[in-house]
């Protein structure tokens, strides 16, 4: 590819990033109009179905443009990353399918359509009535470690099995700068780690002694994972395939699931690193990866809905404590676990809108931006310059669209959010649909054991005689 490609591909991708912020603050100022946030609705989630859209036809462009014409490639969208049936269903009809890793995850990616054989479980912790089930749906899985893999070969039995099967192996290639999603560590509790002692010589058996192993599998890591060092994970699992294949004398290894992990951008609009750059440096890190020997199977999650989503907050109060202002608003730990946390590794882009939702100007203030939970480290973003901010304005938390506003996080029996998804109706407006109906206090209370009242009260020791 030549400079000027490169650069086209550039300016295109800056204009998406253009339109995708016009249209979240036509969509923060339509919220507001259509009563979807006030007062009685202080908090909402917001999800640009155009973007999403884009996001999924850009990842299967940037792999089209690499593989050889009809290497067949199977996108599984990381469902923990956004695990709601309508945008599953959205992502469904842009072609992609489902990587799933628990049985809650299977139920959405079922109901939303994503038929079984676009369906990938991958979990470190199946059951054996998990396994049960994928095999009888004909979904892959990738076993985890040898104990699973004893639990699959008594499934299978002496028959062929209808269900793509793998292992995950753990390429051992070193961690990002964030520990906790370092999925490739010596120590990671996923997958074979393949430097272990004797470990590759058990995998490299493993498929000898089962024909029907027909994949192999990894996923590197997530946010905080340079480029490079995906390429490589993924570089070593091509090897061991080439391996296995030349042992057993026949292309056994059809199919390589390389995962998922591209890191999201959460310091600016720009989508970087994009899919095509990925797939360039894959193609180049592992040439024969694309050529058509082998199947492909991703498993992206955050960089295909981060950028669009964005959650919207009324701010209640304002204060000033020891001179700092602060904004007391409805969005903080619940729908922001990670960031508020660990915010030197989540930190979030915020904007502030007035209270009709337009974006709000003016000389900014150094504030903090609060949520509404009862412990003080519950802060949206510290010491942060925006315009000043006063009670009926709003703040939105940008990128909140992956591992964010779909977590929930109980504490103090706040509310889920509603969430709506978006997109210009046609006629310079803003049509939203709903994607989750905001939790009631009925349902708290429900799900807080309200059926149990007496429970406790009512269990007595037996009476000693
Ligand atoms: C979490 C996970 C993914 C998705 O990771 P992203 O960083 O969201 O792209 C893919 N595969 C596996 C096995 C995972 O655990």
């Amino acid at each position: 590819m030549d400079g000027m490609d490169v650069k086209d591909g550039k300016d295109r991708t800056d204009r998406t990033d253009r339109e995708r912020a016009v249209r979240r603050d036509a969509a923060v100022r339509a919220a507001v109009d259509q009563g979807l946030l006030g007062p009685g609705s202080p908090l909402v989630g917001l999800l640009d179905v155009t973007g999403v859209r884009e996001s999924a036809a850009a990842l299967r462009a940037a792999f089209e443009a690499v593989t050889a014409p009809g290497t067949p490639v199977l996108h599984a969208f990381a469902v923990k990353a956004t695990p709601l049936v309508p945008v599953l269903r959205l992502l469904h009809e842009e072609g992609l399918g489902a990587e799933v890793a628990s049985p809650g995850e299977l139920a959405l990616a079922r109901a939303a359509g994503v038929p079984s054989a676009r369906t990938v479980l991958d979990s470190p912790a199946k059951t054996p009535a998990e396994l049960r089930e994928a095999l009888e749906l004909g979904i892959a899985v990738n076993a985890d470690s040898p104990q699973e893999l004893a639990r699959v070969d008594a499934l299978v039995g002496p028959a062929t099995p209808r269900s793509p099967l793998g292992i995950r192996v753990n390429p051992q290639v070193g961690g990002g700068s964030i520990e906790a999603l370092s999925t490739a560590t010596a120590t990671s509790k996923f997958g074979v780690g393949l430097r272990d002692e004797g470990a590759r010589e058990w995998v490299v058996r493993a498929y000898l002694d089962r024909p029907w192993l027909t994949r192999l599998h990894a996923h590197t890591g997530s946010q905080g994972i340079p480029l490079p060092l995906m390429a490589q994970g993924v570089a070593q699992t091509y090897a061991l395939a080439e391996e296995i294949n030349a042992r057993v004398g026949r292309r056994q290894i059809d199919t390589l699931d390389i995962g998922g992990g591209l890191p999201v951008n959460f310091g600016s609009e720009a989508t970087a690193p994009t899919y095509a750059q990925y797939a360039r440096l894959l193609g180049e890190t592992v040439p024969g990866l694309f050529d058509g020997r082998y199947g492909l199977v991703t498993e992206f999650g955050r960089s295909l809905l981060a950028k669009h989503g964005t959650v919207v907050a009324r701010v209640e109060y304002t204060k000033s404590a020891g001179g700092r202002p602060v904004a007391v608003t409805h969005a903080g730990v619940q729908v922001a676990t990670r960031t508020v946390y660990v915010p030197e590794a989540w930190p979030l882009r915020l904007a502030a809108y007035d209270a009709e939702g337009r974006p709000k100007t003016g000389p900014e203030v150094v504030q903090d931006v609060a949520g509404p939970a009862c412990f003080a480290g519950d802060l949206l973003a510290e010491g942060r310059a925006l315009a000043p901010l006063e009670p009926g304005d709003h703040v939105a938390a940008l990128d909140t669209g992956a591992y964010c506003f779909a977590h929930h996080y109980a504490y103090n029996s706040l509310p889920r959010p509603g969430i709506h998804g978006f997109a210009p109706d046609g006629s310079g407006g803003i049509a939203f649909a709903t994607v989750r109906e905001p939790q009631t206090v009925r349902e708290i209370v429900a799900e807080a054991g309200q059926a149990h009242a007496s429970a406790l009260t009512a269990l007595r020791a037996p009476e000693r005689a």
